[in-house]
């Protein structure tokens, strides 16, 4: 019965207040869904949309999250300016804020060079301040991390960690390791700190961009602007011939993998899952292809292959008129094991 408001919630973290029978409330701004148009900061919380919930439903409410970067709505940034803004009025209705931040880094360096205020302060300094606004966060580190897989939870408030302590034994490991062992925490460490360099997030971020550019030639629709870790394909403008019944993204995502073998990943209507309530297929968000780009592994050349592979699937769309059909789906984040058939 629980709300939790935030920018659209990431698939995992959507799944498990769902599986508590809680409502991820989303209150991203409108502009989101508008894949062609550019504004520097698309991640952000609606500030109207969050007090209207707050004013309505506040006890209902434990907690706002904000996701850094906003992942579902393509990798998008959330400005600092914003932060404050969640801060201030989650602090009038008394409640605390989290960060869901696999991908901090990315949003401080869109900080650094899209907010006034920044291009002279570090991205240590940025993330700095952007984490002084939380109560606390969860990290995925094998995103910014830059790690094989681990993750972590930090909190300023003593409650929380005594919380988190009892659950850390029964379902990870020690309190001061988790599910992760010492070589790992320090591949972290050492991670957080270089990610956290300017160069790095610049050399990557400019790849995205990089893909992006070769889209732009060739007059592909995406999520724009380019965001930090991936470039979102906007499905139903390329395959405008297949229903949103047949899933247009996992359409076009199996089109490019048969085409040349490259692996995109459906953030769309099957990811959306069925509404918890009524069981209808949620098909008010956004269907798109992602191509995240894994960092440090791909040259310029991997991404003209990619580009010019999602060209030759483009110039055939018109002819592409079905998609495909659930066959199996399981009743909570189906899009991870669901099975299909092609129509
Ligand atoms: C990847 C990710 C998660 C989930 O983390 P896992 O390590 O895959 O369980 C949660 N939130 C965000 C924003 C993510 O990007």
């Amino acid at each position: 019965g629980d709300i939790v408001p935030g920018n659209s919630h990431f698939d995992t973290t959507k799944g498990h207040i769902e599986g508590r029978r809680a409502l991820a409330l989303d209150c991203t701004i409108d502009e989101a869904k508008q894949t062609q148009l550019e504004i520097p900061f698309k991640g952000n919380v609606d500030p109207k949309k969050l007090e209207k919930a707050l004013q309505e439903h506040s006890e209902r409410i434990p907690f706002v999250i904000v996701t850094i970067t906003n992942n579902t709505a393509g990798g998008q940034p959330v400005s600092m300016q914003n932060l404050r803004e969640v801060r201030a009025i989650a602090d009038k209705y008394g409640k605390p804020v989290l960060f869901d931040s696999a991908r901090f880094a990315e949003n401080a360096y869109f900080i650094k060079m899209r907010e006034e205020g920044y291009r002279n302060k570090s991205i240590k300094e940025i993330t700095r301040e952007m984490f002084d606004l939380a109560d606390g966060m969860t990290m995925s580190a094998k995103k910014d991390g830059i790690v094989n897989m681990g993750g972590f939870i930090a909190t300023r408030r003593k409650d929380w960690y005594e919380g988190a302590k009892g659950f850390c034994v029964q379902f990870e490991g020690y309190l001061t390791y988790g599910g992760m062992n010492g070589r790992d925490m320090n591949a972290l460490a050492i991670g957080l700190d270089e990610n956290t360099e300017f160069n790095n997030l610049e050399t990557r971020i400019h790849q995205v961009g990089y893909l992006a550019m070769k889209l732009d030639e060739y007059g592909i629709p995406y999520q724009r602007p380019a965001g930090g870790h991936a470039i979102f394909v906007d499905a139903p403008k390329v395959l405008t011939h297949v229903p949103k019944e047949e899933f247009p993204a996992q359409t076009l995502t199996a089109e490019l993998y048969l085409e040349a073998g490259i692996r995109g990943c459906e953030i769309g209507y099957l990811l959306a899952d069925r509404d918890p309530v009524t069981r209808e297929n949620r098909f008010n968000g956004l269907d798109l292809l992602r191509l995240a780009i894994p960092r440090r592994v791909y040259t310029n050349n991997h991404m003209d292959v990619v580009a010019a592979a999602l060209k030759n699937v483009y110039d055939k769309r018109e002819s592409i008129t079905r998609g495909v059909r659930i066959t199996w789906e399981a009743p909570l984040m189906r899009h991870f094991t669901v099975q299909l058939e092609r129509l």
